[in-house]
């Protein structure tokens, strides 16, 4: 970033010149990526590769908020979801749009700080920015990311595979995303009714980071590829395990026995939930924006998973008409539900 342009207000930098100066340093990464920010369109060439496309808005106020929120954080993490779901298909992120509406609240150094976490998570994840739209707003920012990625054709995972005696497998740790948004409202609640008291933190480290700056499961799918396993189904945790299983017994036409011993929550994220008085469990199971993948796999493939210490097993796939259940500790099975579940049989 220049010095001239860091004295510079958005409105004196115009439109145009705030594109310029967000996306001058892009250097394409991919040979996928013909031609990326400066004509009316990108230009893309997958050859015979079938094309992954998602996208995700996020608007302050609704999604996040900028009082506990780093803007850079918040450009980082946007990146992040989207990856999320092109890694959830098995398939390769290869390039980004970005679209953002801002109001006049903003300077030109926080558009730059977001933009320096677009770039990190760009640059982190080998994918290139290749255009969006500059637009204002009224009030506050709006994010809109859109992804492309690729895959070949038999590579392909949908979520709609899974059959019944299928392994459910999850990566990583579950609640953490939430319980670090509890942490973060809490204080922000301590800190609007006094502004001389600092935030109590510490010995948070791992949820904050959870909730501030997640990261993407790109080292599952090459995990996929070396132990040689392909799932039946997969999804991105975004919403919560519960919802997230539930989308895949629907689409799938299955059942589901998840056990709740077996779902992976971190000590912080159990500590936390403690002194919040809230069951670890259910923030795993509805508190959503972990960015692990949940997948099935045939039962064969046990013994390739049992040991990887970044995927645990939690349950296994059942005939429709069981429903889709978890098995409390105590063994009493309790229905799903979207959030949370409803009632015990
Ligand atoms: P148009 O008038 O055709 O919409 P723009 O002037 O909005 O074109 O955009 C010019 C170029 O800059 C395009 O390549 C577009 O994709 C890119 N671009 C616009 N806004 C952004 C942004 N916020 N981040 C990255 N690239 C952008
Ligand atoms: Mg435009």
């Amino acid at each position: 970033m220049t010095e001239i342009n860091k004295n510079k207000s958005l409105e004196e930098l115009g439109e145009f010149g705030l594109i310029d100066h967000l996306t001058k340093d892009i250097q394409l990464k991919n040979p996928s990526t013909v031609k990326g920010v400066g004509d009316d369109a990108a230009v893309l060439d997958y050859g015979s590769k079938q094309v992954v496309v998602s996208t995700d808005m996020l608007t302050e106020g609704i999604h996040f908020n900028l009082m506990y929120v780093p803007i850079k954080h918040l450009g980082y993490k946007s990146v992040i979801a989207n990856l999320s779901d092109i890694y959830a298909m098995n398939a390769h992120p290869k390039q980004i749009t970005v679209s953002i509406a801002l109001s006049s609240k903003f300077s030109l150094e926080a558009i730059e700080e977001l933009y320096s976490g677009i770039h990190l998570a760009c640059k982190n994840y080998g994918i290139d920015l290749v255009g969006g739209d500059t637009t204002t707003s009224l009030t506050g920012l709006t994010i809109s990311i859109t992804v492309l990625g690729e895959a070949e054709k038999d590579e392909l995972v949908y979520r709609t595979g899974a059959k019944p005696n299928n392994l459910i497998c999850v990566s990583g740790d579950l609640g953490g995303a939430y319980m670090g948004l509890q942490l973060l409202e809490r204080e922000n609640e301590v800190f609007k009714v006094n502004q001389h008291t600092q935030p109590q933190l510490e010995g948070y480290q791992y949820i904050l980071e959870r909730q501030l700056k997640p990261e993407a499961r790109k080292d599952i799918i090459q995990i996929f590829r070396k132990l040689e396993i392909k799932p039946t189904s997969m999804i991105d945790i975004s919403d919560g395990l519960s919802s997230e299983i539930m989308h895949i017994c629907k689409l799938s036409n299955t059942g589901c026995r998840l056990y709740e011993d077996k779902i992976p929550m971190d000590n912080q994220t159990k500590a936390m939930a403690e002194e919040l008085n809230i069951n670890p469990i259910v923030a795993a199971l509805n508190g959503g924006e972990d960015y692990e993948l949940l997948f099935t796999l045939p039962i064969g493939d046990y013994e390739k998973v049992k040991n990887d210490p970044d995927i645990t097993i939690i349950g296994s796939i059942s005939d429709a008409n069981e429903g889709t259940n978890l098995i409390t500790t105590g063994g009493s099975a309790i229905q799903l539900q979207a959030q949370g579940w409803n009632s015990v049989k």
